[in-house]
């Protein structure tokens, strides 16, 4: 096939997810057919070879082109393409990746229900939470706090739980049994003369206060990515979690911590949870389980939670929650064999040691430019954050888009990071193999795409 004749039946047939419909329709926004991928590198139809910076969308963390996962989801198919996992069937990947989860997660956790993608996973989290209140008694107990800019996916309970007002325009959203808290972002803390600790206080404190005012015995639970993701790549500040777990214990709210992006390594450790002392009630995994080789996605339920759930079904019959694809042997498959790949190539150690290597070399590039505000990053997830001025903090027009600039510019230097949606900020999250070559290559690009916009 020609690329127009592609272009045609794109345009033609194809409705794109978070893509400006009308720019695309009129052929204005880029796009790219990509054919190929190796290492941290893809190459598209015309043979361009980009640096991919974000791993795809942080997901692709063992790198492109693995053929031991390759040949393990050929293997499935092969076998058995398909069976349910419903009333008890399973197969021998589904099987054993159950256990290979539950070896790495935290040693308080005691199950693992398999789903398709992040979404769906924190989906289930949510009826759990429900279910799980239903069957102690207490009904009310029913509102999720989540917290602006957090992101917990594209549904429609995970669109609300998501703080980012892009997921809620013009969708009814969010649902009112949602609220949301401070994002624990403290560069854009609105008090400039309050330290790292006292906005920790502030963030348990009014967190605090929206539960004493809307009622402990109305909220199930709180939800928050360890390291905020896709509203701007923030790490929590020193003791946020521990002051956050304190007021959510003392009202008796349970906790899912969202490990979609930090799960199995992208913070330097296998959990996010294990990396900032979270003791979650649920965690939600996708990206990192297979390293997106295959869809698969999984809610893990907390020792505690499961007894619960356990006695419940005894008493109230079967859990009425179910995908067809639930545990899908080739996703299953695909996860096996990128865990294994995970522990063999060491990257949970190289996200640790590289991811260090990469904020430092930012820093001694870009720490002295006069309209980069803050360099911040954990592990492999790291980001740039422009301002107008530096001194007072104030931040650019919008309308300039100068992140969407600086990522165009830096995609013109052969290598991919992501203009984050909100706010002028660059975000990169490469696959967990990059080499320090390689991020070297990503942090000259980036030095010279930042001095050709700013
Ligand atoms: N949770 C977090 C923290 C995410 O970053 C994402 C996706 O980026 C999701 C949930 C949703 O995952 P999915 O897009 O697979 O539904």
């Amino acid at each position: 096939l020609k690329n127009d004749q592609l272009d045609a039946w794109d345009r033609e047939n194809f409705f794109h997810p978070s893509t400006h419909l009308a720019q695309h329709a009129r052929g204005e926004s880029p796009s790219r057919i990509v054919t190929g991928g190796n290492g941290v590198f893809i190459e598209d139809r015309d043979g361009t070879r980009l640096l991919d910076a974000f791993a795809g969308l942080y997901c692709v963390n063992v790198g492109y082109g693995r053929t031991e996962i390759a040949e393990a989801i050929a293997a499935q198919a092969k076998e058995l393409a398909y069976y349910h996992a419903y009333v008890g069937h399973g197969t021998e990947a589904s099987i054993t990746l159950a256990k290979m989860v539950m070896e790495r997660a935290p040693a308080h956790m005691s199950k693992v229900y398999f789903g398709l993608g992040g979404s769906d996973a924190n989906e289930t989290n949510i009826k759990l939470v429900w279910y799980y209140n239903n069957i102690l008694g207490r009904p009310e107990k029913k509102k999720i706090i989540s917290r602006w800019r957090g992101y917990h996916g594209s549904g429609l309970m995970t669109g609300s739980l998501t703080g980012l007002e892009l997921f809620h325009k013009k969708f009814d959203l969010p649902f009112d049994t949602v609220l949301h808290t401070l994002a624990p972002d403290y560069f854009r803390r609105e008090d400039l003369s309050m330290s790292e600790a006292e906005f920790v206080a502030h963030c348990a404190s009014e967190l605090e206060a929206m539960i004493e005012r809307e009622g402990a015995d109305t909220i199930a639970a709180f939800i928050g990515e360890p390291a905020l993701g896709t509203g701007g790549i923030v790490p929590p500040p020193a003791g946020y979690w521990e002051a956050i777990q304190k007021v959510l214990k003392k009202h008796d709210i349970l906790l899912i911590a969202d490990e979609v992006v930090s799960g199995f390594g992208r913070l330097g450790s296998m959990f996010g949870s294990d990396h900032y002392g979270i003791e979650p009630d649920f965690i939600t995994i996708a990206k990192g389980l297979t390293s997106a080789y295959a869809p698969l996605s999984g809610s893990i339920v907390s020792d505690r939670v499961w007894k619960v759930l356990e006695d419940g079904t005894d008493e109230f019959g079967p859990i009425g929650h179910g995908w067809t694809y639930s545990a899908h042997p080739i996703g299953a498959a695909a996860g096996v064999a990128n865990l294994e790949l995970i522990d063999k190539l060491g990257l949970v150690q190289n996200a640790k040691s590289a991811g260090a290597y990469l904020k430092n070399a930012l820093q001694s590039e870009l720490g002295g430019h006069a309209n980069v505000g803050d360099i911040r990053g954990d592990g492999m997830l790291c980001a740039v954050e422009f301002v107008e001025d530096r001194d007072g903090r104030t931040f650019f027009d919008p309308a300039k888009k100068i992140g969407p600039q600086v990522a165009a510019a830096l995609l013109t230097e052969g290598v991919i990071g992501r203009a984050m949606p909100q706010g002028d900020i660059l975000g990169f999250a490469p696959p967990l193999c990059i080499t320090e070559a390689e991020i070297d290559r990503v942090v000259a690009a980036t030095g010279k795409a930042v001095r050709s916009v700013l």
